[in-house]
């Protein structure tokens, strides 16, 4: 008893889920038995009562089931109940994770000695002439038996609440435990009364009359949803329970219903919510049942990680739960769960695909989050989500893999045979690097997720000859190498003059200059920073291992000076070494400004020329 209320400290509000677990296991075994004729009485109401005295300070837990006889209190109290808590002290009393387990499971019977000091057994069989019968127990192995006067059938187990845990003999605190864990519990249970308002015929005009009356108030909702056959069952309904669920959350997107009888015993509901940014307040929202039993709201070796966004319910009673994590992830069952919901979910988006297309791309927006992660971290379900996965360009439309790849492949192969997409991550930010690309006709996807960076790394891997590169990582004619040599107006000498006029302008170590030929009405000046110099920093920025260093190192960036633009003419021929820079300081200024890189005192002498030059 000492070890186990050391490691259940925290949990020992379970003893009340573990004594009405077991009223329910005796009421249901009842109505088998009625329902194979083995029982022909009166079932009559089998309502689970909980109360508590707090005076006499004891809680009881009552059920009308199938109750028991002196010799089988001898045997499933003492023997059973007892040696399934010793195996498990004598299991676990080393272990340091042991505190993990028994939380999650409890001890059945036994955990009613976390609270209680006396614990009183007092049930009548339902067999025909039973004799009830009455067991005391301090937690200790001497015991009291004898017999009682109960005269209805069922068992009633009565605590002596210990002096350590009076919190317990209080409503609230009762009412809270039993919502927690016994709100889908098959069979009902009562704990209290409470007032309710009903019609009580009319007065003397015509006008309805209400009385107050006391009823039953009770805890649990019997048929759950996910009980039920999905058949039956209307959007409606589904909306309903996901309110039940969280009261305070948006309408869920849509949902799947999982009824799994072999290899294993499975089901629940599983909600895909409106994913908001604060993620981490999204999570944990799946609850777990055993057998309509609450368990846990962590199910993170059940679920497959990249699904823990979803929310509602799973039920199954071959979920290990007296194990510890380590076991649980090696468990083949949840594998198989775990599988088992990956799949029931590629087999959802792609039914919604199929159905509605321009409805699944409106959903997109919320939904690629998981499927993102999903291809990311599960290659099953990548072979899946392949043929539903959207790319959303930055005019809003939205293709397939498949469909891009026809839509781009003319325009946007280079002279390797690559076919390059291009992305934006800031629409806003990147807009001139976009209308550059756009000129050339090409095609500009939006990726500005958080799971991008990497979705494009793995993209990279999955689609073949393919390269993903962002719209501002070169210049619009250098993006895609198709090997077409721009004429320059400029001789090779004056490529040299312009070069070394922008290097002493930019005056930046980590800014490379070149003088490019590009279109007469592209910008004069095109700021980029190369596809792989960008992507090990933003590595660098998520902590990615070998990146680390990264993070350190200045920025650099390549300058491309636009040779056959006009003002390249006009620098050339300014009659000052002094007043070149200043043109190439303030054309490069713009460039800088385009990117939103121009800052501090930079911006404020850029606004002093211009003002100079404007007047
Ligand atoms: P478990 O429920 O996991 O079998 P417990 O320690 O909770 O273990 O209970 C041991 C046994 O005692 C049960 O299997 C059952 O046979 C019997 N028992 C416990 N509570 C009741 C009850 N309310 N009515 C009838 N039998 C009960």
């Amino acid at each position: 008893m000492k070890i186990i209320k050391k490691f259940l400290y925290s949990d020992h509000e379970i003893f009340l889920r573990e004594l009405v677990s077991n009223a329910v296991d005796a009421t249901q075994k009842l109505k088998k038995l009625a329902s194979l004729g083995e029982f022909n009485g009166e079932l009559g109401d089998l309502k689970i009562e909980v109360s508590f005295d707090k005076k006499k300070k004891t809680i009881t837990v009552s059920d009308k089931g199938i109750g028991m006889t002196a010799e089988e209190i001898k045997k499933y109290i003492n023997q059973i109940a007892f040696s399934g808590a010793t195996e498990f002290v004598e299991k676990f009393k080393d272990k340091t994770d042991a505190k993990d387990i028994i939380g999650k499971f409890g001890l059945g019977f036994y955990s009613a000695f976390m609270v209680a000091d006396k614990v009183e057994v007092i049930s009548r069989s339902y067999q025909d002439n039973a004799d009830p019968a009455k067991w005391i127990c301090d937690g200790s192995t001497e015991f009291e038996i004898t017999s009682s006067k109960k005269e209805t059938r069922g068992t009633d187990v009565i605590l002596h609440i210990n002096a350590d845990s009076e919190e317990f003999l209080d409503e609230w605190r009762l009412k809270g435990i039993l919502e927690k864990y016994c709100k889908f519990l098959p069979v009902e249970i009562k704990f209290g009364t409470k007032e309710e308002s009903v019609e009580d015929g009319e007065d003397a005009e015509g006008k309805k009359k209400y009385k107050t009356v006391t009823v039953d108030r009770i805890i649990n909702n019997t048929q759950p949803l996910w009980t039920k056959s999905p058949n039956d069952l209307k959007d409606e309904d589904y909306l309903k329970f996901y309110k039940e669920l969280y009261p305070f959350s948006e309408e869920p997107l849509f949902w799947i219903h999982l009824n799994v009888d072999y290899p294993f015993n499975l089901t629940g509901i599983l909600y895909f919510p409106k994913v908001k940014n604060d993620f981490e307040m999204q999570k944990n929202k799946i609850q777990l049942y055993s057998r309509q039993v609450f368990i846990t709201d962590e199910v993170k070796d059940v679920v497959p990680d990249f699904l823990m966004l979803l929310h509602g319910v799973l039920d199954s009673p071959d979920i290990p739960l007296n194990v510890s994590r380590s076991y649980l992830q090696s468990d083949a069952n949840v594998k198989k769960i775990s599988q088992h919901i990956t799949k029931k979910v590629a087999d959802k988006l792609q039914e919604l695909y199929k159905k509605d297309r321009t409805d699944f791309e409106k959903k997109w927006d919320d939904i690629n989050i998981f499927v993102k992660y999903g291809i990311i971290s599960d290659e099953k379900f990548y072979d899946r989500a392949k043929d539903f996965s959207l790319f959303k360009n930055v005019d809003g439309q939205y293709f397939t893999f498949e469909e891009y790849k026809e839509k781009v492949k003319a325009n946007q192969t280079d002279k390797e045979k690559q076919t390059i997409y291009l992305y934006a991550s800031d629409a806003g930010k990147q807009h001139s690097y976009i209308e550059a690309a756009k000129n050339k006709a090409y095609d500009v996807l939006l990726m500005d997720g958080v799971l991008d960076n990497h979705y494009i790394n793995t993209l990279e891997q999955k689609l073949e000859k393919t390269h993903i590169k962002r719209v501002d990582s070169d210049t619009a004619d250098k993006l895609i190498d198709k090997d077409e040599k721009l004429e320059t107006v400029l001789t090779s000498d004056e490529q040299e003059q312009v070069k070394d006029i922008f290097t002493k302008a930019i005056n930046n170590t980590h800014m490379t200059v070149s003088v490019e030929p590009m279109a007469a009405d592209d910008f004069p000046v095109v700021i980029t920073m190369s596809e792989f110099m960008r992507r090990m920093k933003d590595m660098a920025k998520m902590g990615g291992g070998g990146y680390a260093f990264m993070g350190s190192m200045p920025d650099s960036y390549q300058v491309a000076i636009n040779g056959n633009h006009n003002i390249v003419q006009k620098i050339l021929k300014a009659d000052s070494e002094d007043a070149k820079v200043k043109l190439a300081k303030q054309a490069f200024d713009l460039a800088l400004l385009s990117q939103n890189m121009l800052t501090g005192a930079d911006l404020t002498n850029f606004i002093r020329r211009s003002v100079e030059f404007v007047s």
